[in-house]
């Protein structure tokens, strides 16, 4: 398969929707990301590698950086992980306070931040060093030592951060929440605040992507049906109120982030990831979503 060429083709296709959406300003720092940019990385699991346009443009992770903090925390906690965060899709926007209202403080899935705000207090309580030790096992998993926080994203976003601070005060109320908000707060924001390129974030996510290969990263370990499970729960609930809508188009697992980034895997075959800062009405990007719906009918290779 010549992925280089398909991803030129594709690049070429997507022209026609490159000013459709606006990119996340609710994040000071993000608002001022120049919104026409564009980036996308496919690697395989045997080695082909296919990248485009700015693919290796750091961006803010956001909340793909989920996806590493629940392999941190299925890690450490193991099947006791669910007593703290379902494993249901949500249907809801990423950050609904209504039904975590309904469900007394247990949120839906890891991958809205209720879910995140409560993997984030078990990392708390669980580490020596949170910071450091989640950082480490990012650099580890991305075979990459120059990979960081933006300490300046993740202040701007507590400044402006009160739905989620609404969210963790819920959380705590309810009991669901051992450490102080304010810790669980400056550590979710960092997460997100991570920077990585396409070409980074896709061959990160190779480690997902063959759950045949030992996964064993700074000493987070996971078994490979783990790593299985990990894939189920980014098809189910990766991309907020629009993961049917994700599926139905493209039929991979993936996570997306307010930054414009999205990651999807075609287990056993390779893993993509694509930038591009202009995000519909459900926080995905736009040109982010036609790339990858492209990319699997191109290729006329999905899960399904
Ligand atoms: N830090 C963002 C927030 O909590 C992450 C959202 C996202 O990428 O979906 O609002």
């Amino acid at each position: 398969m010549d992925y280089q060429q398909i991803l030129e083709n594709i690049y070429q296709t997507i022209q026609p929707y490159s000013k459709q959406g606006k990119q996340a300003d609710y994040i000071p720092e993000l608002a001022k990301v120049y919104p026409d940019q564009f980036g996308m990385s496919l690697h395989t699991i045997y080695g082909e590698t296919a990248s485009i346009e700015q693919a290796d443009t750091r961006f803010s992770i956001q909340s793909i950086s989920k996806v590493f903090t629940l392999a941190m925390c299925l890690s450490i906690k193991g099947d006791d992980l669910w007593s703290r965060v379902g494993k249901e899709p949500s249907g809801t926007a990423f950050n609904s306070l209504v039904q975590l209202e309904v469900e007394k403080g247990v949120p839906r899935n890891p991958f809205i931040n209720a879910g995140a705000l409560v993997m984030a207090d078990i990392l708390l309580s669980n580490l020596k060093n949170p910071e450091a030790d989640y950082l480490n096992f990012v650099r580890a998993v991305s075979a990459n030592e120059t990979i960081d926080y933006n300490v300046n994203v993740a202040n701007s976003e507590r400044e402006n951060g009160f739905l989620n601070a609404a969210i963790v005060n819920l959380l705590k109320y309810h009991g669901t929440i051992e450490n102080n908000i304010e810790d669980v707060l400056h550590f979710y924001f960092l997460m997100c605040s991570i920077e990585m390129s396409c070409r980074e974030l896709s061959l990160a996510f190779l480690a997902f992507a063959n759950h045949r290969r030992k996964f064993d990263y700074a000493g987070i370990t996971l078994t490979s049906s783990q790593v299985k499970r990990i894939n189920a729960i980014m098809q189910t609930c990766g991309f907020y109120d629009e993961a049917g809508e994700f599926a139905y188009l493209v039929g991979l697992p993936g996570k997306s982030g307010v930054g414009g980034g999205i990651v999807a895997i075609h287990p056993l075959q390779y893993s993509v990831a694509v930038w591009s800062p202009r995000l519909n009405s459900k926080g995905n990007s736009v040109m982010g979503i036609k790339a990858l719906e492209l990319l699997t009918t191109e290729t006329k290779a999905s899960i399904f």
